[in-house]
C-alpha cells in the first residue's frame, strides 16, 4: 500500500479532470481526494502500488480530452488509511498560474437533450456540461470554480445540483451547468416590444425572416446578424456598420450546409467542425442562399458552425445562412457587455437577443484559411485559442509582458516556458480598443498571478502599446517589429537556432528610421542582421498610402521609371496625382521598403482598389483576381543586386503588357510568380552566402496562400528548409508572442542591460 500525491499543472481546471480522476480512482477502489488549487490540479490516492501506477499511466496516456497537461509532479507521502474518495472544494487563492480552457462549441450529447421534447433541457439555450460550453469568457478569476465565473449569480436548482454532485454524472462539477427553471434567461429587445423567455427567440427569428438586423449576444460578444440571401440587408448592414467592402462571415447549422456555400477540403472541414468553432476561409461556390455582397469581387467566404446552442436554435428556425459579423461601431472591439450593446448597438439593430449571463472577457471569432496543402493557416487566433498556452523555445528568465504592435493588437505573458497570448483586441487607434487592449494586459496578468518583471514592446515610439510600456514603470525591452515577426514563427517551430527570416508585411519601424516590410534578417531569438530587402521608395501621405493605394503606385513608378512615365500614369489613378508627385520628388516622404504596399502599387495600376475601406484590401481582391488566371504565363524578371530586390523591371513589362490588353487576371499572377520566384532566388543566394538551411517565412503578406506557395516551393525545390506559420497567424497578432520569445532569449542569455 502506497499514498501518492500528483500535482498536474496545464490546462486542467474546467475540463472535467476532478470527476475523471474521482472515476479511476472508485474503479481501482482508491482512496483519497482530487481538488484544484491555484496552480492546476492536485490529488492524492492510497491504494496498491500497481493501481497507482495503473493510475499515471492513464494520466499520461488519456487524460480528458479537453485537457493540456504541461507537467506532472508526483511524490509518495504518508500513508492515512483514510476511507473512500472525495472531491475537495478548490482552496481559494488570489492568484496561480492553473490554467484556464477556452470556450468549447456544445458536444453532440447537450444538443440532442436540447433537441429532445422529454428532456428538461428541451429547446434550453444555455444547456451545456463537463465537454462543453463558455470557459474563458465567463472566468473571472481563478481557481476555476463556479464562484469565480459569471454564473456565481445563478443558484443551482435541485435537479442540477444533484447533477453537479453526482461523479457519475455528465454535469458533475460542470461550472457553467444551468436549466430552465434556474439557469440564464433569453430576452428581446425590439419589434413587437421587450420579451423574456424562449418567446424572445421567435421574436427574433421574426425580424431576421422579414429582413431585419438583429444583434445576437454570443460566446465571447455581440455580433450582428442578418439573412445572408437578402442582398438589400446586406447592404443596409453595410451602410450602418460603415463597412463598405470588408467581408462578413457567414454561419451555417452543419457541415453539409456549409459545403453548400464552400469547397472544404479535408482540414478545413475538420477546423470547421472542430470545438474551437473558427471562421474557415474556403472557396466560394456562389448560389442565391448567400448574396455577392456579402464579400464583395472574392472568391472565398467566410463561413462557421455555432458556437453556442443559442446560435443551433436560431439557425434551425431559420433554415438559411445568417451573415454574423461582430457586432461593433466601426473601429471598435467586439461588444460584450449589455448595458453597452443596448447604448451602442442598438442604432445599428433592429432588435437585440440578449441573455443575463454575463461575457466577463470578449472574444472575435477566429478566423483560419486553408492553404490547399491539407493543413489550415490560423489567421486570427481568439475565442476557442484563448488562453491555450504556447510553448517558448528558450524559457523566460522572468515573466515578461509583451505588448504587441498597434493594428491586430494582442498581448502576451511569458511565464517560464510558456507564454499566453489575448484574445484579438484590433487597432490600437481607437480608443475603446486601447481600454481592451489594457483590461486584456491585467487580466492576463491576474489569471497568471505571476508579476511581470519586464515589458517587451514595438520600437515604435507613437503606438499606443510602446506609450503604455514606458508608463507602466516597469524596466522596458525594445524588439524591432520584424524580428518578432520571425521569432512569432521560430516559436512556433520550436526553434532557437539561426535562419534566414523573410519578414514581408504592411510595415513597422526598422532601427534606420525608415518603415521596414520587406526584410531579409539573418536572425535567432536573440538578435538579427539586416542582410536583405526590397528596395526603399517614398510613402507619401503615410496612412493617406495605406488608404489610397493609388499614392504607392505613383511612388513606384516615380523612383523606377522615372517622373514622366509616373506623371503619365498618375492622370490615370486620381486627381490629386500631380500634388503627391511633388511630395515624392521633394524627398521629404519617409521611406519604406514594405512588400505590402508594392501589392497595394500593383492593384492600383491593375485598376484594384485604387481606394481601400480595410488595410490590406488591394492586396486581398489582387490575390483573387491571379486566382481567376489559367495556369502558368511566364513571369517578369526582378532585378537583384547587394541583397536589394528590385521590382524596376517586373513593373516596367507589367505597364507594357497591361497597354497591350492582356487579360489583368493574368497580369496578377504574373506578379506573384515573379516576385515569388524572385524573393526565393534571393533568399537562397543569402541563405547559402551565410551557412544556413532553414527560411522562416513571417508577416501579413504570408496571409497570401498563393504567394505562400509559389515561394515556399520553389524554395523547398531547391532543398531549402521552409518554415511557415499554421497555428499562429503570421500577422501583427502574433507581434506580442514574437517579443516575448525575444525578451525570454535576451533574459536567459544573462540578464539585460537597463
Ligand atoms: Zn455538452
Ligand atoms: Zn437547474
Ligand atoms: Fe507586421
Amino acid at each position: 500500500m502506497q499514498r501518492r500525491r500528483f500535482h498536474v499543472a496545464g490546462t486542467v481546471q474546467g475540463v472535467g479532470f476532478r470527476p475523471w480522476v474521482y472515476r479511476v480512482a472508485c474503479e481501482r477502489g482508491l482512496s483519497g481526494w482530487v481538488g484544484n488549487d491555484e496552480h492546476g490540479l492536485v490529488f492524492e490516492v492510497e491504494g496498491p502500488a500497481a493501481d497507482l501506477d495503473a493510475l499515471a499511466h492513464a494520466l499520461a496516456h488519456r487524460p480528458p480530452p479537453l485537457a493540456l497537461v504541461e507537467r506532472v509532479d508526483v511524490r509518495t507521502v504518508d500513508s492515512l488509511f483514510e476511507p473512500g474518495f472525495r472531491i475537495v472544494a478548490s482552496s481559494s487563492a488570489d492568484a496561480g498560474d492553473a490554467r484556464v480552457s477556452a470556450d468549447v462549441a456544445p458536444c453532440g450529447a447537450c444538443l440532442r437533450e436540447m433537441a429532445d421534447p422529454d428532456d428538461r433541457r428541451y429547446g434550453y439555450p444555455f444547456v451545456n456540461c463537463t465537454d462543453c460550453g463558455p470557459r474563458y469568457t465567463i472566468v473571472k478569476a481563478v481557481p476555476y470554480d463556479r464562484p469565480a465565473t459569471t454564473m456565481s449569480s445563478f443558484a443551482l436548482c435541485a435537479d442540477c445540483q444533484r447533477e453537479y454532485d453526482d461523479p457519475l454524472d455528465r454535469r458533475f462539477h460542470a461550472q457553467p451547468v444551468a436549466c430552465p427553471a434556474c439557469g440564464p434567461v433569453l430576452a428581446w429587445s425590439g419589434p413587437g416590444g421587450p420579451q423574456t423567455g424562449p418567446v424572445a427567440l421567435g421574436a427574433a427569428v421574426r425580424c431576421l425572416r422579414s429582413g431585419g438586423i438583429v444583434g445576437v449576444k454570443g460566446v465571447g460578444g455581440y455580433h450582428l446578424a442578418c439573412d445572408a440571401g437578402n442582398a438589400v440587408v446586406v447592404d443596409e448592414l453595410r451602410r450602418r456598420k460603415g463597412r463598405p467592402d470588408k467581408p462578413f462571415a457567414v454561419m451555417v447549422l452543419d457541415e453539409h450546409a456549409a459545403r453548400q456555400l464552400c469547397e472544404l477540403d479535408d482540414a478545413s472541414a475538420r477546423a470547421l467542425a472542430s470545438a474551437r468553432r473558427p471562421i474557415v476561409l474556403a472557396p466560394w461556390r456562389g448560389g442565391p442562399q448567400v448574396s455577392a455582397s456579402v464579400a464583395p469581387r472574392l472568391t472565398e467566404l467566410g463561413v462557421m458552425l455555432p458556437s453556442s446552442p443559442l446560435h443551433v436554435l436560431l439557425l434551425q428556425a431559420l433554415d438559411r445562412p445568417l451573415v454574423m459579423t461582430s457586432g461593433n461601431p466601426v473601429d471598435e472591439p467586439v461588444l460584450h457587455r449589455d448595458d453597452d450593446a443596448r447604448e451602442r448597438l442598438a442604432p445599428l439593430a433592429d432588435g437585440l437577443l440578449l441573455h443575463d449571463r454575463a461575457i466577463h472577457v470578449r472574444a472575435d471569432d477566429s478566423v483560419v484559411r486553408g492553404t490547399r496543402d491539407g493543413a489550415v493557416q490560423v489567421l486570427r487566433r481568439s475565442r476557442g485559442w484563448v488562453p491555450q498556452p504556447v510553448r517558448l523555445p528558450i524559457p523566460a528568465g522572468q515573466p515578461v509582458l509583451a505588448v504587441g504592435a498597434h493594428l491586430k493588437s494582442t498581448v502576451a505573458l511569458g511565464v517560464g516556458a510558456s507564454v499566453v497570448v489575448s484574445e484579438h483586441l484590433g487597432d490600437l487607434t481607437s480608443y475603446a480598443t486601447y481600454g481592451a487592449f489594457t483590461a486584456a494586459a491585467h487580466h492576463l496578468v491576474r489569471l497568471s498571478g505571476s508579476r511581470p518583471a519586464l515589458v517587451a514592446h514595438d520600437l515604435h515610439p507613437d503606438y499606443r502599446s510602446t506609450r503604455w510600456a514606458v508608463e507602466s514603470g516597469l524596466p522596458l525591452l525594445e524588439v524591432q517589429h520584424h524580428h518578432a515577426h520571425i521569432s512569432s514563427c521560430l516559436v512556433e517551430h520550436r526553434l532557437s537556432s539561426t535562419v534566414l527570416g523573410l519578414a514581408f508585411d504592411g510595415t513597422g519601424l526598422g532601427p534606420d528610421g525608415t518603415l521596414w516590410g520587406g526584410e531579409f534578417l539573418l536572425a535567432d531569438l536573440a538578435g538579427f542582421v539586416r542582410v536583405g530587402h526590397l528596395r526603399p521608395v517614398a510613402l507619401p501621405g503615410g496612412e493617406a498610402a495605406v488608404r489610397e493605394p493609388w499614392r504607392m503606385a505613383l511612388s513606384w513608378l516615380h523612383r523606377t521609371l522615372g517622373p514622366d512615365v509616373a506623371a503619365r500614369e498618375g492622370v490615370g489613378l486620381d486627381d490629386r496625382w500631380a500634388a503627391v508627385q511633388s511630395v515624392v520628388a521633394s524627398g521629404r516622404a519617409i521611406e519604406t521598403t514594405s512588400v505590402g504596399r508594392l501589392f497595394d502599387a500593383v492593384a492600383a495600376l491593375l485598376g484594384v482598389g485604387r481606394r481601400v475601406s480595410y488595410e490590406g484590401q488591394a492586396a486581398v481582391e489582387l490575390e483573387a483576381l491571379a486566382g481567376r488566371a489559367g495556369p502558368g504565363t511566364a513571369g517578369y524578371e526582378l532585378d537583384v543586386a547587394g541583397g536589394v530586390l528590385d521590382p524596376a523591371p517586373l513593373l516596367a513589362a507589367l505597364l507594357l503588357d497591361r497597354d497591350r490588353g492582356v487579360p489583368v487576371e493574368q497580369l496578377a499572377a504574373r506578379f506573384h510568380r515573379s516576385l515569388a520566384r524572385a524573393a526565393a532566388d534571393l533568399a537562397e543566394q543569402l541563405a547559402s552566402q551565410h551557412r544556413v538551411d532553414t527560411v522562416a517565412l513571417s508577416g501579413g503578406v504570408f496571409q497570401n496562400v498563393l504567394f505562400s506557395r509559389l515561394l515556399g516551393d520553389r524554395l523547398r525545390a531547391r532543398g531549402v528548409r521552409v518554415l511557415e506559420h499554421r497555428d499562429l497567424s503570421p500577422n501583427d497578432g502574433s507581434i506580442s508572442i514574437g517579443q516575448a520569445a525575444v525578451a525570454a532569449a535576451r533574459t536567459a542569455a544573462g540578464g539585460l542591460d537597463p
